[in-house]
């Protein structure tokens, strides 16, 4: 069997690469390579920077509603396609299908059906100055880039894609080297639906593919999506050209549950915040701050439906909702963070080890892990572990609580369960979190404006203000009266 090789999208089609470097890609549910995929190299960026110029000319030179007909149409194909697209995230990320299938696409294509509607309803202003005047044009960036995480690889694309493009700038994206189906089928798509040849580049990769991207002279914006770490060597090399950045980056975020809470609920988003996409989610609720009234019924539960309701194996049941993760490295990773949680003194409720589910026996599983007797020093406490573990705190007093949730260098998202209105509001405002969360947990709709606190990030995608950070604004100064020159 001749192995299935991708190459570049580059200008409507696919490119070949000079330097024939491929890289593979593995199905994380089985441990084999699914296909390879060829590395951007110096040709490629090259084709890529210059047809993402002749792409600029054409859109931006477009309408605004001429640009979102066939950003809708492409939303249109994404939606009709949605069983295909949610398989393709399945076999490169191992998350379930019943997750992809009703996620993952549609998600996707929300923010770009949203954008779409928002593109042609942006205005300048206009301001009188005396008998002259003056007005304003939101003008787009030019080229951006973005650059993904593996996680949810469709859905960062059209996400990013989705106001870049919106407002009139062509993208160059970088799909994490994990996951690179996605974005080649959002690439067909696009062009499908009528967008022309350039707006929408995909080119493969790792960090040298990356850097590239942050550093090249003729692009405006890099939209960058992953670790803390990554994000800032991404600002540093965007500094090069002063490029504009948007860093939507890592997480550690807590969940407080008062005892006046509805338990159930609390726990249902507990497990939602922790084992969704096998706990492979920037927002998760990993440290969760439990009063101490309520801390045994918490943990019964918890434990119970932890070990009940989770069915782990072959993602592509869908009966499966727990998935593998996304490598060996990866799950390595998480398990020596369950070693080190043990270790330093933590007791596991539940988990603790990797699983070998029958309908998946090679796949990298990691059983839903919780940690109690927990402390906030703990380094399970402390860092981004991006796998299926909770760590259980026990708290006794607000201000107690609001100043442990907020001891972090972190601020993506926050939670808090309790049904007294006026204490859920008046905690969730004191927490250091760009999103936030009141008897919920996770949801992020098109409309609402998604981005970190602190080191969680710069910027914000979804919502109004996303579209404005895609341009620029011109002032244009208008004389009506005689110039007043002394010369
Ligand atoms: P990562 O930082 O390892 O990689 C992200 C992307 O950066 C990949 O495409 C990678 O190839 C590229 N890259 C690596 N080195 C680079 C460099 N030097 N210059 C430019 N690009 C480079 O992250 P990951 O492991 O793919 O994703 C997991 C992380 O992403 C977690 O920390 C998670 O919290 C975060 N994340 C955040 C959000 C959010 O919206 N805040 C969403 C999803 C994931």
């Amino acid at each position: 069997m001749t192995a299935v090789v991708y190459q570049n999208f580059i200008h409507g089609a696919f490119v070949a690469n000079q330097s024939k470097e491929t890289f593979p890609v593995v199905n994380p549910a089985t441990d084999e390579v699914m296909y390879h995929v060829e590395v951007a190299d110096e040709y490629i960026q090259k084709q890529a920077i210059g047809s993402a110029q002749q792409g600029f000319s054409k859109w931006s030179a477009m309408t605004p509603v001429e640009r979102s007909r066939i950003l809708n149409k492409a939303v249109y194909l994404l939606r009709e396609r949605n069983d295909e697209l949610a398989k393709v995230e399945v076999l490169d990320t191992g998350k379930p299908i019943q997750e992809a299938d009703c996620v993952d696409i549609q998600t996707g294509a929300d923010v770009i059906e949203y954008f779409a509607g928002l593109a042609p309803t942006q205005m300048g202003a206009q301001q009188p100055v005396g008998e002259d005047f003056f007005y304003t044009r939101q003008e787009p960036l030019g080229i951006c880039a973005g650059i993904g995480a593996w996680n949810y690889p469709l859905q960062i694309a059209c996400w990013k894609s989705g106001p870049a493009l919106a407002a009139g700038n062509s993208l160059i994206f970088k799909p994490s080297e994990e996951t690179p189906l996605g974005a080649i089928k959002l690439a067909e798509i696009f062009i499908e639906a009528g967008m022309p040849a350039g707006v929408f580049n995909v080119v493969q990769g790792a960090a040298k593919v990356g850097e590239w991207l942050s550093t090249h002279p003729d692009i405006e914006k890099v939209s960058f999506t992953g670790e803390v770490g990554t994000g800032k060597k991404v600002m540093q090399s965007a500094a090069s050209n002063l490029k504009d950045v948007t860093m939507e980056l890592g997480g550690k975020s807590p969940l407080i549950v008062f005892d006046d809470a509805d338990i159930s609920e609390a726990v249902s988003a507990a497990m939602l915040g922790n084992f969704y996409t096998q706990g492979e989610i920037c927002t998760n609720c990993t440290r969760v701050y439990v009063h101490k009234n309520i801390y045994q019924e918490f943990l019964t539960e918890l434990k119970t439906r932890t070990e009940q309701n989770i069915v782990a194996g072959d993602p592509l049941d869908p009966n499966v909702n727990l998935g593998a993760l996304i490598s060996k490295k990866h799950q390595q990773l998480v398990l020596d963070y369950i070693e080190q949680g043990k270790q330093e003194g933590a007791t596991l409720l539940t988990g603790g080890h990797a699983l070998k589910p029958e309908s998946a026996p090679n796949g990298y599983f990691v059983a839903p892990t919780v940690f109690i007797d927990c402390s906030d020093e703990m380094t399970i406490v402390k860092e981004e572990i991006f796998g299926p573990v909770m760590s259980v705190l026990v708290f006794e007093d607000e201000d107690e609580v609001i100043a442990r949730a907020n001891d972090t260098e972190l601020g993506l998202g926050a939670g808090v369960f309790s049904l007294n209105i006026q204490r859920a509001h008046r905690v969730i405002h004191q927490l250091k979190a760009g999103i936030c969360w009141i008897n919920s947990y996770g949801n992020s709709p098109a409309e609402m404006p998604v981005g970190g606190y602190q080191q969680s990030g710069i910027g914000r995608e979804n919502g109004v203000e996303t579209l404005n950070n895609y341009t620029q604004t011109k002032s244009v100064y208008v004389g009506m009266s005689k110039i007043d020159s002394p010369f």
